[in-house]
């Protein structure tokens, strides 16, 4: 049977519930245990595909298409397993399948209720993902006493009596705030979340205190007393300056692994064996060689801090390879809009430049202009997605001759349309179909023998990236772009798609319609950033 462990966020959200939870899968894992993680948003939206990445972060993209809350980032990368779409529950698509159902008659003679039809179907959820797995982490989003996630709540403290209590633990993660004013860690919000839990019949049975500083013993009596449980259980999670890879580490100093399974009635199926981990986490902290990438984005103007969400999967992509080549990566995000007329000096302190994905017209000169400098000044290239499209537009322009070439996702009267939306896509658009319907998920690709992309992918002929784009390459121009050098070393199996370009004689040159850093994972970085890297150690 496989046990649950939910864990549930009090006191304010923002202290690393996901990476929290990615790091209790990691250390299970690693004790034996087949492990997932579901996330539950309980926002109205019915995915994160909607949403502005400025307030909510990035989207984040499994290999079935979904489009998904970043949180599923974490546990990917943490885990190294492919998480599905169906690992995230959202109150859009708990009410929509409910009321689907209603409609089609398929409760015929009963009054639909929130008890007990939104729980039973929370927990017929929670349990189709969980399928196959010895141990499945849910992790609520938001905080404890918000209204919207009560349902949740109450959908686990019945899946509890449906399973007995020996099967599913809670976990608590709080934050103790330490006022600059009296300078003494408060353990008060901590308890009110205690209570706030206990109002849903939950008690926890470890409680992860997220701090400043470690806790103290006197905090931890505090709340042993407070909560009513073991102050082994209780367990200190204080911030740290270095890496989110090193909470695994520093969660299993404290045994928790082991407290934790204590609790499921499991014992460890193998040692732990941490030591690559650890290595990994001391090549990030202890670099040879710092480098600066410039990351070329449009959401800079919202502030640095959203920012680095929007694309944190591209940060973490980087740290992997940091990891791995023990080199440290500073990345500075710059608004394209800088370089709308020129300013390129700036970029001249810059080891490598990423241009990442992006929808709409802003900042996109700025790009094309950053892209030229980057390919007449030999400095390093990556294109994500947008950034491969723009890679084509300005290599169309500027060596083909083709003028105006553009995008019809941002001049639809170009006489070169480089980059053009697909035929099925035109309808969607028409029919304002926005949600779940650009081309989404993982698709194959064919590469080229011989070219830097096939050397990078370990000389693999077919591999698989995941999408989330509308426009590809116009392949009516491809004839003319190839006479000129630029290279498509990555197509579709049909031959219709352009996944991947290269610039033969670059120091790198590399674009890819595709998203490569929605596959890195700490251990296993993905191949176009581990390649990006090694071109400017090179
Ligand atoms: N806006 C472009 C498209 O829809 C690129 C999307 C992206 O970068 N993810 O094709």
């Amino acid at each position: 049977m496989t046990k649950y462990i939910v864990v549930a966020g009090g006191v304010i959200s923002g202290v690393g519930k996901g990476v929290t939870t990615s790091s209790i899968g990691k250390i299970l894992q690693s004790y034996g245990y087949k492990t997932t993680a579901v996330k539950i948003d309980p926002y109205i939206n019915c995915d994160a595909g909607t949403l502005r990445p400025t307030e909510h972060g990035e989207v984040w993209v499994t290999d079935d298409g979904g489009e998904i809350d970043q949180d599923l980032g974490n546990y990917e990368r943490f885990l190294d397993i492919n998480i599905p779409k169906k690992n995230n529950i959202t109150t859009g698509q708990i009410y929509k399948t409910i009321i689907d159902r209603e409609r089609g008659g398929k409760y015929l003679g009963k009054t639909v209720q929130f008890i007990p039809h939104v729980p039973d179907e929370i927990k017929r959820r929670v349990r189709l993902a969980a399928k196959g797995f010895d141990i499945c982490l849910v992790e609520i989003g938001g905080t404890i006493g918000d209204f919207e996630n009560i349902p949740f709540l109450f959908a686990m403290k019945s899946l509890e009596r449906d399973i007995g209590k020996e099967n599913i633990i809670y976990v608590l993660i709080t934050y103790l705030p330490i006022p600059s004013h009296i300078e003494e860690m408060k353990t008060k919000p901590t308890q009110q979340a205690i209570g706030m839990l206990g109002e849903n019949g939950i008690f926890p049975d470890f409680i992860i205190c997220r701090a400043k500083k470690p806790l103290d013993s006197v905090r931890k009596s505090k709340i042993e007393t407070y909560a009513n449980i073991k102050s082994s259980n209780v367990i200190s999670e204080p911030d740290i300056d270095s890496t989110i890879y090193r909470i695994p580490l520093d969660l299993e100093r404290e045994k928790f692994g082991l407290k934790i399974l204590k609790e499921l009635k499991l014992r460890p199926k193998r040692r732990i064996d941490f030591r690559n981990w650890k290595r990994l986490v001391d090549n990030m902290t202890n670099p040879r060689r710092v480098l600066k990438v410039a990351m070329i984005g449009k959401y800079v103007d919202i502030g640095d801090y959203k920012l680095a969400d929007s694309y944190i999967s591209i940060n973490e992509s980087l740290k992997h390879v940091s990891a791995e080549l023990k080199a440290g990566i500073k990345i500075d995000w710059l608004d394209a809009k800088k370089f709308e007329r020129s300013n390129m000096g700036i970029l001249k302190q810059y080891d490598g430049i990423i241009i990442p994905g992006g929808f709409g017209s802003t900042g996109i000169e700025g790009k094309i202009n950053v892209i030229r400098f980057a390919r007449l000044n030999n400095i390093p290239f990556l294109g994500l997605c947008l950034g491969m499209q723009l890679a084509v537009v300005e290599f169309a322009r500027d060596v083909c001759k083709l003028k105006d070439a553009n995008s019809t996702e941002f001049n639809p009267e170009t006489r070169h349309p480089v980059i053009d939306i697909l035929p099925e896509q035109k309808e969607i658009i028409k029919n304002s179909r926005y949600g779940a319907s650009m081309r989404l998920g993982a698709y194959p690709a064919k590469l080229q023998k011989g070219s830097l992309v096939w050397k990078l992918y370990g000389e693999k002929n077919l591999i698989h990236e995941r999408h989330r784009h509308r426009y590809e390459v116009n392949p009516d121009f491809i004839d003319i772009i190839e006479s000129k050098g630029l290279v498509f070393s990555g197509v579709s199996p049909d031959r219709k798609l352009m996944e991947f370009v290269e610039l033969p004689g670059h120091k790198f040159f590399v674009a890819t319609q595709a998203h490569p850093e929605f596959k890195s994972r700490f251990g296993k970085a993905a191949p176009l950033f581990y390649g990006f890297v090694r071109g400017i150690l090179n």
